[in-house]
């Protein structure tokens, strides 16, 4: 079983009881182990006596980490002191279960490794802290990787070896997997960095002997590091085994995306063994090829599919067209799409989920018939990704779109794109608009499809519409207003077209069908079943 470590830096004696009181507070939400980080405190007098008091009264079975500045920590005190330390600690009355030091001081015959060896041989074999050898690199993977697990394995003085790095991309993750899945000896194994939470989530699946949490955002002890409450309750670590299936969000950047939050709680929902994370992977199509290609084709990983977002919509059709999948129609018809499903021969498939809730999301305002958005006027504001999938959505509906975009040629770009593929049996149309008729003109429908008024986004005050048609404009009390933009959730042209009477879509809206459907494509199942 993998356990939750929780890791606490103690700075100083007089943190004691908050740190001990923060200790039993994790114990409490779930974290198994408390690593007890006293790098600053080692080198100030009497540590011996407080390191010792602290782990007598650790709540919860614990590790003690004097971490060395050459490793990333912060101790700077000499090693004979260290190793003082460590022996006091191993031949007190309360011994910690497990002592952490780096595999770099201790392989060599030395003051470190001899006072350990020392202290360990004089107290009975059932009251001996097991040793963590551990090896860290900040940079990158460790040149010499295969060798430290080779000598690590082979060193009866080691009984855990812990190896973490610096992620450059998701793929360091997979040969973390790797050396887990190998191990000869309990293992620790992970990628440090915003690449590495997959290995840290998934060491369940992996045999590792633990994964570490921060009790809070603010205390992190590693780079990367989740929270014991994101483990547990957003990734859902507690049900990870052997036979998890992983999805996730693949996007950049994409640390702020909602995407884990539903899919995790709707696989809990409906009890599916299966685990959703964000997977950041860099803008160009080469970063998209090897990254997703190498964990399709990862023997252990089982990696099943994944939410496609920007900048990588149009790199999945051209990624699933090169391995010969299959797109769904409407991916091929807008060339981008946002769902991966992956099986387990290595065989691929992509959907638009984007545009078909576009549509649900309009007609669930009026009713559940084709008819509702035939022949209506839709203004589109804006000619990107989402505005591309949407104006689909309307014209194959039978609306009548027309498309204002800041910049006129991006506009007719696409208009010139879907009209060419637009099937022959679509009643709707497509053209462009000059924004400055906004101001006269009216339409049954508006979709913002801008990234005005987005949190975090170019202008997240401002209504795109006012924007776009230069001045204060008020949509008609008849109209529909949808904001594709779903973060904030009620937009400043949401608050303005309510105000007019107009009724009101969310993002959200959109944001939660275009997920049921990935669910769905997944699992089988509704998601709905999980709300
Ligand atoms: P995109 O391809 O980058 O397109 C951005 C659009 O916004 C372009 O039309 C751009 O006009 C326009 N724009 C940006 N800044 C502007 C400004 N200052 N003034 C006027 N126009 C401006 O982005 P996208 O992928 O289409 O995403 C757009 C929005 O859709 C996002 O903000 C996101 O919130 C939302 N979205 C929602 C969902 C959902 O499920 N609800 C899913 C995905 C995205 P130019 O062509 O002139 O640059």
């Amino acid at each position: 079983m993998t356990h939750v470590a929780v890791s606490i830096a103690v700075a100083d004696a007089a943190e004691l009881d908050a740190a001990l009181q923060r200790a039993q507070a994790a114990s409490v939400a779930g974290a198994r182990l408390v690593e007890w980080r006293v790098d600053e405190l080692a080198p100030q007098d009497n540590a011996g006596n407080v390191i010792g008091r602290l782990v007598t009264a650790s709540p919860m079975p614990c590790i003690v980490t004097i971490r060395s500045e050459t490793e990333g920590g912060l101790y700077n005190g000499d090693e004979q002191h260290r190793g003082e330390l460590l022996a006091q600690l191993i031949q007190g009355d309360a011994p910690p279960r497990y002592i952490d030091v780096e595999w770099k001081m201790f392989r060599n015959p030395g003051v470190l490794r001899d006072q350990i060896c020392a202290a360990l041989d004089a107290v009975p074999e059932d009251r001996r802290p097991s040793i963590i050898a551990s090896a860290h690199d900040f940079a990158s993977r460790p040149g010499d990787l295969l060798q430290i697990i080779e000598q690590t394995t082979h060193d009866d003085r080691v009984d855990v070896i812990k190896l973490a790095w610096t992620a450059r991309s998701l793929r360091d993750n997979l040969e973390v997997i790797d050396v887990l899945s190998e191990r000869r000896k309990p293992m620790i194994a992970l990628c440090m960095g915003p690449f590495g939470l997959m290995s840290r989530v998934l060491a369940p699946k992996f045999g590792g002997l633990l994964t570490y949490a921060s009790d809070s955002d603010a205390s992190a002890t590693a780079p990367g590091q989740p929270t014991l409450m994101q483990l547990r309750n957003l990734y859902r670590f507690d049900s990870i085994g052997a036979n998890t299936k992983v999805y996730g969000v693949i996007g950049w950047p994409i640390e702020h995306s909602q995407s884990p939050r539903v899919h995790n709680a709707g696989f809990t929902a409906i009890d599916f063994d299966g685990v959703y994370l964000p997977m950041p992977v860099p803008p160009e199509y080469e970063h998209f090829k090897a990254t997703v290609g190498a964990m399709i084709d990862h023997d252990g990983l089982g990696f099943c599919g994944a939410s496609v977002t920007i900048p990588h919509k149009r790199n999945l059709v051209r990624f699933v067209q090169n391995r010969a999948g299959t797109l769904d129609p409407m991916s091929e018809r807008i060339g981008a799409a946002n769902t991966l499903v992956a099986d387990s021969d290595g065989g691929v498939e992509c959907a638009n989920t984007d545009a078909p809730s576009v549509v649900q999301s309009l007609r669930s305002t009026s009713g559940d018939n084709d008819c509702e958005l035939r022949s209506k006027r839709a203004a589109v504001l804006g000619a990107g990704g989402v505005a591309r999938a949407v104006v689909t959505g309307l014209i194959d509906a039978g609306a009548d779109v027309v498309i204002f975009n800041r910049t006129a040629q991006r506009a007719q770009q696409l208009v010139d794109a879907l009209m060419q593929s637009n099937r022959s049996d679509g009643v709707g149309r497509a053209s462009v608009g000059e924004p400055s008729a906004l101001r006269s003109e009216q339409f049954d429908i508006y979709v913002n499809c801008t990234s005005i008024g987005m949190e975090g986004g170019p202008m997240p005050s401002d209504s795109p519409l006012d924007v776009l048609a230069g001045r204060a404009v008020t949509v008609p009390e008849t109209a529909v207003v949808f904001d594709t933009v779903y973060a904030p959730k009620r937009t400043v042209f949401l608050q303005q077209a309510e105000k007019a009477g107009a009724v009101v879509i969310s993002g959200w809206d959109m944001f939660t069908r275009q997920a049921a459907m990935q669910f769905e494509l997944w699992t089988g199942r509704e998601l709905s079943e999980a709300r």
